[in-house]
């Protein structure tokens, strides 16, 4: 059936009717007062999402560009970084700070397990000539759906004194509490069609005082990334290419929402829809990825029976039910399917989510649950919340 598509992935998620209606409008001047206002009221309810008072900026680009933006501005050439690596994302980040130049030391973990914080510590005590510039981590490794322990990592980049600590928050941001200014977070990137609830297209960085001034010396090249323009943009509420402004309407429509529905409230569904769907997937004996004390309260990777192909599940609940789930990356393909429950997505989504997967398996030949008893551990889930 048309229009009846759930996205149940990590990104893009589903976005809310008033974001939809805001977009479609007619595009206005982005040099014109009436954009103005719309950065103005976006830039401070940004800083209100991310709890912080460092500048917020935003970019026409992925989450990608954010972080890269957020690791290029502050950094120079040969400067040494450790690179957290557990992950699809944690990989990326090592190879963008390779193709920049810069020295790379990778803490790696199995992908499916948090990344150790000992070894980060251990690491940074090391180093007693303060060479490591910066620490490069993903917060919530989305491709497995493990949760690193960013608070502990980040005590001992503090206790180091001279290195940044740039985080991939893209899938963090707005779905788990990430308090930039009481940890001093200095560069958090995140992305629009995440836990913004909009379409893909903006990029967001926070950056720390420490942070800007570290970009008074960094000489790696950039043009369109460099964020010394955004800066001085932002405080004319303005910005200094032409952005997407059809999603600048979307993205003041949900921030509104956000603010609405308040950042404790958002973390605490994120929190329940992140029970319900372990719970249930436990409750089909399925195995979970990510350890139940290092979880993403963004999506929830589960390895299927082993008689059961991941795709097969996916293409089951894709056709029969039109709900999107996602796949297994790289190594996992085919051995995983992940269940996004980020941003718009709310109790009666997951528990469709759950019956759905249920009749997939029983229709591939799994027999190894008794029927309905995803949705009967869902529903005390729900009971107990
Ligand atoms: C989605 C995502 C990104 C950004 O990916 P883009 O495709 O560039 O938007 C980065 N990190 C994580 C952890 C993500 O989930």
């Amino acid at each position: 059936m048309d229009d009846k598509l759930m996205l149940m992935i990590p990104g893009p998620t589903p976005v809310p009717e008033q974001a939809l209606l805001a977009m479609a409008k007619h595009p206005i001047g982005h040099r014109s007062g009436d954009f103005s206002k719309i950065m103005a009221e976006v830039t401070e309810n940004l800083k209100w999402l991310h709890q912080t008072q460092n500048d917020v900026l935003v970019l026409t680009a992925s989450g990608t560009g954010a972080m890269e933006a957020g690791m290029i501005n502050f950094l120079s050439r040969g400067d040494r970084v450790l690179c957290g690596s557990n992950g699809k994302f944690g990989e990326r980040w090592a190879e963008v700070a390779k193709a920049y130049g810069l020295e790379v030391d990778v803490i790696s973990a199995e992908w499916g397990t948090p990344l150790d914080t000992e070894k980060f510590r251990e690491k940074l005590e090391a180093d007693t000539k303060k060479e490591i510039r910066a620490v490069i981590l993903t917060h919530s490794e989305t491709s497995t759906g493990v949760l690193n322990d960013l608070e502990t990592i980040n005590r001992y980049v503090k206790a180091h004194g001279e290195a940044l600590i740039m985080v991939d928050a893209v899938t963090s941001l707005g779905a788990v509490n990430i308090p930039i200014d009481e940890w001093g977070l200095d560069v958090v990137a995140s992305g629009s069609q995440k836990a913004y609830m909009i379409p893909p297209g903006l990029g967001f960085v926070s950056v720390s005082a420490k942070a800007w001034e570290a970009y008074k010396t960094s000489d790696l090249p950039r043009y369109y990334l460099d964020l010394g323009p955004y800066r001085k943009s932002a405080a004319k509420d303005t910005t200094p290419f032409t952005p997407p402004v059809n999603l600048f309407f979307a993205l003041q429509a949900t921030l509104r929402m956000m603010k609405a529905e308040g950042l404790e409230q958002i973390f605490e569904r994120h929190q329940r829809l992140t029970k319900i769907s372990r719970a249930a997937m436990k409750g089909l004996n399925l195995p979970l990825l990510a350890p139940d004390d290092a979880t993403s309260t963004a999506v929830t990777a589960v390895r299927p029976p082993e008689a059961v192909d991941a795709e097969k599940v996916r293409s089951v609940v894709k056709k029969q039910f039109d709900i999107a789930l996602a796949g297994g990356q790289d190594h996992l393909k085919g051995k995983i399917f992940r269940i996004g429950h980020l941003g718009f997505v709310s109790d009666r989504d997951i528990l469709t989510a759950i019956s759905a997967i249920e009749v997939a398996l029983r229709e591939l030949g799994y027999e190894g649950f008794t029927p309905g008893a995803g949705m009967a551990a869902a529903t005390r889930v729900l009971a107990e919340s």
